[in-house]
């Protein structure tokens, strides 16, 4: 079944840019969707869509069916259910400890703390953050502020989880840990990922649905076989 649509989706922004153009595509439950396409083809605007952080000036986007709900309870949910890690964690950590750090999401849903605390824990654990617990988030190397980044996404127990360029800055080591982390967190928690690469390397050994955008659209979609095949 499909779990996000886009319907004509435009987007533009305020100086006038065109940067999603009568954008359709879906995204199928449970696929792991790489995002593909050059620079300014639209992908993390398409990304900051889904998720309710920028607003279509026309078309509709569809979650589970059901056209998204802009208002601020709508919002809150839709955020909640659909996770982004931005591309830079320093973007996205700002307490002092990991600890404090991945709590913050939960503690803000207004979740008891004993509630909050065996769901930091158990998140921590399933990325590997948990040795890091204690320290401030500044300390932590490049790849460990990622996973940091991303348990504090999962702690919210998200359908989908939405990565912008996951791998950028990361060794071929870091890049081959870090993705098999993703599909294995993906696995175990049922999620579905929506994945914006350059690296055809991580679509190919990763994912199982492409899209490739330029200029605001999708210029393809579909299976990763035929998306090489296609090239
Ligand atoms: P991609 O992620 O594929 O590189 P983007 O979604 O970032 O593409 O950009 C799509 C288009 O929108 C590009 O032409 C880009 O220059 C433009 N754009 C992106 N962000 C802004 C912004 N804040 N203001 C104006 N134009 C923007
Ligand atoms: P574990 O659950 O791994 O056995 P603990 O229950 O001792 O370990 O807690 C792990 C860490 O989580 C502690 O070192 C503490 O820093 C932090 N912690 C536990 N409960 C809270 C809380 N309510 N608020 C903030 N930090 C907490």
């Amino acid at each position: 079944s499909t779990i996000l649509e886009t319907r004509h989706v435009c987007y533009r922004y305020a100086d006038g840019t065109e940067a999603l153009n009568d954008l359709n595509i879906s995204i199928k439950k449970g696929s792991a969707t790489a995002i593909l396409g050059g620079n300014g083809a639209g992908k993390s605007t398409l990304l900051l869509t889904l998720n309710g952080i920028l607003k279509p000036v026309s078309g509709q986007i569809l979650r589970n069916g059901k056209p998204l709900d802009y208002s601020a309870k709508g919002l809150l949910e839709l955020r909640k259910n659909v996770g982004m890690v931005f591309q830079s964690p320093d973007h996205q950590l700002f307490s002092a400890s990991v600890y404090e750090d991945i709590s913050f999401g939960p503690m803000n849903l207004g979740l008891p703390e004993k509630e909050v605390h065996e769901r930091v824990r158990r998140i921590m654990e399933k990325t590997g953050v948990a040795p890091l617990k204690d320290k401030p988030t500044h300390w932590l190397s490049f790849g460990q502020k990622k996973r940091v980044a991303i348990a504090g996404v999962l702690v919210m127990q998200p359908e989908v989880l939405v990565l912008d360029e996951p791998t950028a800055g990361l060794d071929p080591v870091g890049t081959s840990e870090m993705m098999k982390l993703v599909k294995s967190l993906a696995e175990e928690l049922g999620l579905t990922l929506v994945i914006a690469t350059h690296d055809l390397d991580t679509v190919a050994l990763y994912c199982d649905a492409g899209i490739v955008m330029s200029e605001g659209k999708a210029i393809f979609q579909g299976g990763i076989r035929e998306m090489f095949a296609d090239k």
